[in-house]
């Protein structure tokens, strides 16, 4: 069984009433797996799910490690609002990134969130921790988080007995309502947190395996505990990154001379050991940060009884960064209609944000067109900032995300910004999944004109000339059909 059929017979077994998601590496073939209802963004994939959970339905948000940051609003307050039914948020984090703009660890949503994460190892413990975090959610309230990387998705392994755990369509009560804000946190330290440590502690999701000649240890989390089989070295791997089964771990650090911590990206269990003088990990210098592999934990056993480094390694040749020279890059396809306009964008003088969509591509060369990308959907709130006329280039679903925002602030606020708009009618760089026509709220909003492609590179170039001559608000809305939306691009 791979890691992606065992989020599919979970949700089945679990039975999992409403899946909401926003695509985007590694979770976009999981979501389509799964049958996930595509949301302009995750804070409202999750207020979706949170509906459904109060009114009795289980539910489940798929999203990519950076839409964690969107959602965390409405995530942190619901952990002392409490829910109804249970509620997942499955998290993939693009760990050595592929497809995301940064390298993030989103176990760190447990303290932040104060919710329980699950780290599974393997696609079997995948299956039984989503059920599993159905259970704790159901019966303390509140979401669980369950993190799955790349690795794990794609992972072949044995087949699992089903456990049938269907919600009990229990709905939202009230109680929270009785409480302060600083009553609902006391609450909720005194009487959810201890019960997530039990599950923590008790789960047979932990995996102990003690090598009786072993002196080491390796403490694991999530995927590389699969790494870490058969080294020689007694494990312990843990199923949930937060909380930690504090008890479990200083029995296992106690029996040991020494203790490697194996997980990624980030130190993160490491960090919280870090004054255990036996302990060793990234922070040490033992492992390099980033994406693991068992040749890392080979290494790594073998120079443990060595004084500790200082620093942590940013990768395994130890002093260089990773160079778009040396990885290559995806540019602009040689078939995209937009072409003529990076070609005319990197032509006019006058700082260009983009977003996350494929306006990325044209940051470096040839076009080199795009100056800054914060995110996507940024790109009109960064634009706005500019002390001096600039232009916000965006994808339609880019808008619809949370672009819009950034544009009712600027015709609000009077900002002076030009909008380019790139609609193609899908979201290109995560597979062609349809993006909302908003052109009638642009048009309510600012002065609109527009451009259907293909257009001469010299007429885009006119356009963009007299939409910076001209003061305030306005959007240049540049129609064309991504040559990938009808293939598919599935990254
Ligand atoms: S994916 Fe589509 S919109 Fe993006 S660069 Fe390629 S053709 Fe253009």
């Amino acid at each position: 069984m791979k890691g992606l059929d065992a989020v599919k017979r979970a949700v089945e077994d679990a039975g999992v009433k409403i899946i909401t998601c926003v695509p985007g590496y590694p979770i976009t073939e999981t979501a389509d797996a799964v049958g996930a209802e595509i949301s302009v963004n995750e804070k409202v994939a999750l207020e979706i799910a949170l509906g459904a959970s109060a009114t009795g339905a289980q539910a489940m948000v798929l999203t990519k490690q950076l839409g964690m940051n969107l959602l965390a609003d409405p995530l942190v307050i619901s952990a002392t609002h409490t829910i109804g039914s249970g509620l997942v948020v499955l998290v993939g984090d693009d760990i050595g990134p592929k497809g995301s703009q940064a390298e993030m660890d989103s176990r760190a949503f447990g303290p932040l969130a104060e919710l329980p994460v699950l780290d599974p190892r393997d696609p079997a413990a995948l299956y039984a921790s989503i059920i599993e975090a159905y259970q704790v959610s159901e019966s303390l309230r509140i979401p669980a988080i369950v993190r799955v990387t790349p690795r794990l998705l794609s992972a072949t392994g044995a087949d699992v007995s089903p456990v049938p755990s269907r919600g009990s369509g229990q709905e939202y009560e009230r109680i929270s309502w009785n409480l302060t804000v600083k009553g609902r946190h006391q609450r909720h330290h005194r009487e959810v947190l201890p019960s997530a440590e039990a599950a923590s502690e008790a789960t047979p999701l932990n995996r102990v395996l003690i090598s009786p000649e072993a002196k080491t240890g390796i403490i694991a989390s999530g995927f590389p505990a699969s790494l870490a089989e058969g080294l020689g070295a007694s494990i312990l791997a843990v199923a949930y990154a937060h909380p930690l089964p504090w008890k479990l771990i200083r029995s296992f650090i106690d029996d040991h001379s020494r203790v490697l911590v194996a997980e990624e990206p980030e130190p993160f269990i490491e960090s919280q050991l870090r004054m255990e003088p036996k302990v060793r990990g990234k922070l040490s210098g033992r492992l390099p940060l980033g994406l693991l592999e068992r040749s890392d934990l080979v290494r790594a056993l073998g120079s443990l009884e060595n004084e500790p480094e200082t620093r942590p390694r940013i990768s395994e040749a130890g002093s260089s960064y990773e160079s778009i020279a040396g990885r290559g890059y995806t540019g602009i396809c040689d078939d995209c209609p937009f072409m003529p306009l990076y070609r005319a964008l990197a032509k006019v003088d006058a700082p260009v944000a983009g977003d996350a969509g494929c306006a990325i591509r044209a940051t470096r060369e040839p076009y080199e067109s795009v100056d800054l990308v914060y995110g996507l959907g940024s790109a009109v709130g960064v634009a706005s900032g500019f002390r001096r006329r600039g232009i916000a280039v965006i994808g339609d679903f880019g808008l619809a995300h949370s672009g819009l925002q950034g544009l009712i602030n600027a015709a609000w606020r009077k900002q002076e910004v030009y909008v380019v708009l790139l609609k193609n009618g899908v979201a290109a760089m995560t597979g062609g999944q349809e993006a909302p026509d908003l052109t009638r709220l642009v048009e309510a909003l600012a002065p609109t004109s527009y451009i259907s492609l293909p257009a001469p590179e010299s007429e885009i170039e006119k356009a963009l000339r007299a939409g910076l001559e001209r003061p305030g608000v306005s959007v240049l809305v540049v129609e064309g059909r991504c040559a990938r939306a009808d293939a598919g691009r599935g990254d």
